[in-house]
C-alpha cells in the first residue's frame, strides 16, 4: 500500500467504494486523514465498514469540513451530468480529485524523482502497460504495475527512486488527476469513445493530452489526427516527443513496418526489433503497442539485446487474440475482449481462413463495418441474442450456422477445421457484449479456453 499522508489531520470525503475506492480510503486512513466514505450500494458500504472505514451520507454532511472530495473514476464528473457529490463539492468550493492524483501528490512529497510511466490511449492501454512492465522487469527493474489495469494505484508499493511505477490511466482517471506529470507519458491513439462521459471529441482528446503535456518525455502514436495534434502541442510546449507510427515517420522516433520495428534517427533508420513469430503481439495494432513499449524501454536505458528477448518472452494478456491451443494446423484464438466491431476488426485483419465464432448482446451498428473482411471467413458460428441480426448482415456472403451456444460453436468449428486440411483459425471474437449468456467477457473467454482444452487431440498453448 502507498499511505497517503498529504491530508493527514484533515477530513476527506470519498464517493465510490469499488475496488479502487476502498483501497483509496484505506490509504488515506493509513496516512492519517479522516475519511467519510459513501456509495449508493449498501453492500459496498458494509464492506468498507467491515474494513474500519467510516461511512456516512455525504448529502447530510457539512462540506466546510472537507479538504477534498475523492471521486471514483466510474462516477460522472461532468457528463452526462455531474454526480450529486461533485455538485455539492463544487458548491462548497471543495476540490475534486481521484486516486492517481493522490499518488502523484504523495510522490511529489516523498520521492519526486521516482520513475513514473503513465499510459493512455483509446485502445491498447492494457497491452502496452503490461508489455512495458514486463520489459522493465526483465531488465532487472523493481516494477509496480497498476492503475486502470489490475491493482489500484494506492494498493501498490510506495514510489521510490529505485522503483518504477507503470500505470495505465483511463480518460476518467486523467480527468481527476490535475498534477499528473509522469517521467514518461504514453498516448497511443485517440478514436471516438466514451463521448457520453466526455461530451465532445475535443474534450476527450484534451483530457488525453493532459497525460503527456506535463511529462518528462512524451511517447505519442501519430497515426490519427487527434494524436498528431497532441504531439504538436507537446512539442510547442517544449516537451521532448518520441513519435511512434505504423504508417510512416519522417522525424526521429519508432516505426513499425510490418513485423519490423525500426528506430528512426536523423541519420537513418535501423531495425531495433522483429515481432515475427511473437504470438502475443500479432497484428498491426500490437505493432503500435510494441513500438510504444520499445520507445519507453530505450528511454529507460534497456539495452537493445534485452529489448528483443523481452518482447519474445511477453506472455500477452488473456482474452486479447490469445492463442489457447492448436490441433495440427488449426489455431484456436480467444479474443473475448473484442466486445465491439472495431476490436473484432483487429483480429479479422490479423488472420486468414477464419472459422469465426461471434455474437452475444448486440451493439449499435452491428458487424456491417466488418464487410471488407468477409472474404477471409470460411464459416461463421452465431451465438447469443445477436444471431438473427448478424445472420442478416452475413447474408449470402459468408456461410453461417446458428450454433446458439459457445459449446456447440466450438465443437462444430473444430470438426469443420479437421475437414479443411489447411491452416485454419478458430476465432472467438464476438463483436458483442457478453451479458446475454455470460456475466462478463472474462468468463466467456475462460469458458472458450476450457472447451478448447477439452477437444480431442488438442495441444494447449503453455500458459493459456
Ligand atoms: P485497452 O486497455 O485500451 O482496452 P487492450 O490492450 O486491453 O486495450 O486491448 C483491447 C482491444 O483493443 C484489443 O483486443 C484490440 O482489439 C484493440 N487494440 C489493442 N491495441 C490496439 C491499438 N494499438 N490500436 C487499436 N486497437 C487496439
Amino acid at each position: 500500500m502507498t499511505p497517503v499522508t498529504i491530508f493527514a489531520g484533515q477530513t476527506v470525503a470519498l464517493f465510490g467504494l469499488g475496488g479502487s475506492g476502498l483501497a483509496t480510503a484505506l490509504a488515506l486512513k493509513e496516512g492519517g486523514a479522516r475519511v467519510i466514505a459513501c456509495d449508493d450500494n449498501p453492500a459496498k458500504v458494509a464492506e468498507a465498514e467491515g474494513k474500519g472505514i467510516t461511512t456516512g451520507d455525504l448529502r447530510r454532511q457539512d462540506w466546510a469540513q472537507f479538504a477534498a472530495l475523492v471521486l471514483s473514476p466510474g462516477v460522472p464528473l461532468t457528463h452526462p451530468e455531474p454526480h450529486w457529490s461533485a455538485t455539492l463539492a463544487r458548491e462548497a468550493g471543495v476540490e475534486i480529485i481521484g486516486d492517481i492524483e493522490l499518488f502523484c501528490r504523495e510522490r511529489a512529497k516523498i520521492a519526486p524523482k521516482a520513475p513514473l510511466i503513465a499510459i493512455t490511449g483509446t485502445n491498447g492501454k492494457s497491452t502496452t502497460t503490461a508489455l512495458i512492465a514486463h520489459m522493465l522487469r526483465e531488465a532487472g527493474h523493481d516494477v509496480q504495475m497498476g492503475g486502470n489495469i489490475g491493482t489500484a494505484i494506492l494498493s501498490l508499493q510506495p514510489p521510490s527512486d529505485d522503483r518504477v511505477h507503470v500505470i495505465e490511466c483511463s480518460s476518467f482517471q486523467i480527468d481527476l488527476a490535475p498534477s499528473l506529470a509522469p517521467t514518461i507519458g504514453v498516448q497511443l491513439n485517440v478514436s471516438p469513445d466514451h463521448l457520453d462521459r466526455h461530451g465532445t471529441m475535443e474534450n476527450y482528446a484534451a483530457i488525453k493530452e493532459r497525460l503527456v503535456a506535463r511529462s518528462g518525455r512524451a511517447v505519442i502514436g501519430v497515426d490519427d489526427e487527434w494524436s498528431r495534434s497532441i504531439a504538436e502541442a507537446c512539442s510547442a510546449k517544449g516537451v521532448p516527443v518520441t513519435p511512434i507510427s505504423t504508417k510512416e515517420l519522417t522525424v526521429p522516433g519508432y516505426l513499425a513496418a510490418g513485423t519490423a520495428v525500426l528506430q528512426v534517427t536523423s541519420s537513418g533508420r535501423a531495425q531495433i526489433a522483429d515481432l515475427s513469430g511473437i504470438h502475443s503481439l500479432r497484428g498491426e495494432h500490437n505493432a503500435q503497442n510494441a513500438a510504444a513499449a520499445i520507445a519507453v524501454a530505450v528511454a529507460m536505458g534497456v539495452p537493445e539485446a534485452e529489448i528483443q528477448s523481452s518482447l519474445k518472452s511477453f506472455p500477452g494478456l488473456p482474452h486479447r487474440m490469445e492463442e489457447v491451443g492448436r490441433i495440427g494446423s488449426t489455431l484456436f484464438i480467444n479474443d473475448s475482449k473484442a466486445t465491439n466491431a472495431d476490436s473484432t476488426e483487429k483480429a479479422l485483419k490479423s488472420f486468414d481462413n477464419i472459422l469465426w465464432i461471434l455474437g452475444g448482446k448486440p451493439k449499435e451498428g452491428g458487424i456491417a463495418s466488418l464487410r471488407p473482411y468477409f472474404a477471409k471467413i470460411k464459416k461463421a458460428y452465431l451465438i447469443g441474442a445477436a444471431s438473427d441480426e448478424f445472420a442478416a448482415t452475413l447474408g449470402s456472403d459468408v456461410p453461417y450456422v446458428h450454433a446458439r451456444t459457445l459449446d456447440r460453436a466450438v465443437e462444430e468449428a473444430a470438426s469443420e477445421a479437421a475437414g479443411i486440411g489447411a491452416p485454419t483459425v478458430v476465432l472467438l471474437s464476438p463483436a458483442c457484449a457478453s451479458y446475454d449468456q455470460f456475466p462478463n467477457y472474462e468468463v466467456r473467454g475462460n469458458h472458450f479456453r476450457e472447451l478448447v482444452k477439452a477437444l480431442p487431440g488438442i495441444n494447449p498453448t503453455i500458459g493459456a
